[in-house]
C-alpha cells in the first residue's frame, strides 16, 4: 500500500507505542493484554481522529480551502482534534455540537473537550439531539461561501474514505510494531462509533493479508447496524486505496452488548473499567468511547472469548478528556 499517494500533512506523533499491560492481564488471568496508545498521537491530548486529520487536512489544503466544518456531540473528541489541527494550519474553524444526552452541567457543557475546543478558537454553535447534522454542516458551508469563504466539510468522526486512510496507515504500523518484536497477535479490540477507526483498520489489515481478526465495540447503534456502516465504509476505503473488493463482509464484525442506556451516557461497566485501567495501569480511559470498549474487553476475557496462551490488542482511541465532563460517574470518594 502507497499511503503517500495521498495528500497528507504530518502532525501525529508517529509510530504510538505498543505496550504490554502487565497488570491488568495479570489480574485478569490472561490473555497476554496490549495496548496501542492512539491516545498519544499528541494534538491536543491526543487520540484517533488525529490520525484521520492528518489526511482531511492534507486534502483540505490540497484543494485550497481556508476553512473547516465539522460536527459531533457536544463532548466529541474528534471535534476537539479538528479544532486544533485547524489551528495548526491557520485555519477557521466551524464546530456544530449535537446534545446528544440531555446533560445541562457546566462541566458538561463547559468542561473538558468543549473547553479545548473554545482554547482552539474554534467557533461553536450548539444543536439540539435528532437534528440532521449533515445537512446544518451543508448550510453553513453555503452560508461561509457566500461570505467568500472556502469550506471543507468534514463528516462527523472523520469518517469518510479519506479520515480511514489513517487507520489503514495504524493498521501497517501495529504489524510492523508486532513483526518487529516477533509478537503474534491473535485479535485487535477497540471501541466503534462514526465507523471510520475500524473501516480503515480493518481495510489495512486485511490488505495486508495480515490475519489479524478486529471486534469493534459499538457505543452507539445495534449491532448489525453499526457492522453496515463499518463495512460499507470498508468498501469505500479499499476503492479508494486501488483494491477495491479485498473485505468481505466477514472481516468486519462489531459487538454492541456494552452501550448501556444509550451513546455518552455512563454504564457501571465503563466506570469499572475507567477506574480499573487508571489503577492498574496508570491509564486513562474516556467514559464515551474506550471505557465501554475496555468494559466489553474485560468482559469477553471473563467469557472465555479469547484464547489464555493469546495476545490481544485494545487500540486505545483516546478521549480522556471527556473525563472532565462527567465528574460524577465514578462514584469516587470525596
Ligand atoms: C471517535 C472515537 C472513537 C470511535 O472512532 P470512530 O472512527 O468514530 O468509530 C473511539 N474512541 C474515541 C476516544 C473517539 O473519540
Amino acid at each position: 500500500m502507497h499511503l503517500s499517494r495521498f495528500p497528507r500533512q504530518r502532525f501525529a506523533h508517529l509510530p504510538t507505542p505498543l505496550e504490554p499491560m502487565e497488570r491488568l492481564s495479570k489480574h485478569l488471568g490472561g490473555p497476554r493484554l496490549w495496548i496501542k496508545r492512539d491516545d498519544c498521537t499528541g494534538l491536543s491530548g491526543g487520540g484517533n481522529k488525529t490520525r484521520k486529520l492528518e489526511f482531511l487536512i492534507g486534502d483540505a489544503l490540497a484543494k485550497g480551502c481556508d476553512t473547516v466544518i465539522t460536527q459531533g456531540a457536544t463532548q466529541s473528541n474528534h471535534a476537539r482534534q479538528t479544532a486544533a489541527a485547524a489551528a495548526r494550519f491557520g485555519l477557521e474553524c466551524h464546530l456544530l455540537l449535537e446534545d446528544r444526552t440531555g446533560f445541562q452541567s457546566p462541566d458538561y457543557t463547559l468542561n473538558g473537550n468543549v473547553l479545548l475546543d473554545r482554547l482552539h478558537g474554534a467557533h461553536l454553535s450548539k444543536r439540539s439531539g435528532g437534528t440532521d447534522m449533515n445537512a446544518e454542516m451543508e448550510t453553513l458551508a453555503a452560508e461561509l461561501r457566500a461570505k467568500g469563504k472556502k469550506p471543507y466539510v468534514i463528516p462527523g468522526g472523520g469518517s469518510n474514505a479519506v479520515g480511514a486512510l489513517g487507520y489503514a496507515n495504524c493498521a501497517f504500523e501495529l504489524v510492523a510494531q508486532a513483526n518487529e518484536r516477533g509478537l503474534k497477535l491473535a485479535h485487535a479490540v477497540h471501541a466503534t462509533g462514526s465507523a471510520g477507526t475500524q473501516a480503515g483498520f480493518v481495510t489495512g489489515l486485511v490488505a495486508i493479508n495480515s490475519g489479524i481478526p478486529v471486534l469493534g465495540i459499538g457505543v452507539r447503534a445495534p449491532k448489525e447496524k453499526q457492522e453496515q456502516a463499518v463495512f460499507a465504509l470498508c468498501e469505500r476505503t479499499a476503492e479508494h486505496l486501488g483494491v477495491p473488493g479485498i473485505v468481505k463482509r466477514e472481516h468486519v464484525a462489531a459487538n454492541c452488548d456494552y452501550v448501556g442506556p444509550g451513546y455518552g451516557l455512563p454504564t457501571e461497566g465503563m466506570a469499572e473499567a475507567v477506574k480499573l485501567l487508571a489503577r492498574l495501569e496508570g491509564i486513562l480511559l474516556d467514559p464515551v468511547y474506550t471505557g465501554k470498549g475496555m468494559h466489553g474487553l474485560i468482559d469477553l476475557v471473563g467469557k472465555g472469548f479469547f484464547a489464555k496462551d493469546s495476545d490481544v490488542v485494545f487500540l486505545h482511541t483516546g478521549g480522556s478528556a471527556g473525563l472532565f465532563a462527567y465528574p460524577d460517574a465514578f462514584d469516587l470518594p470525596s
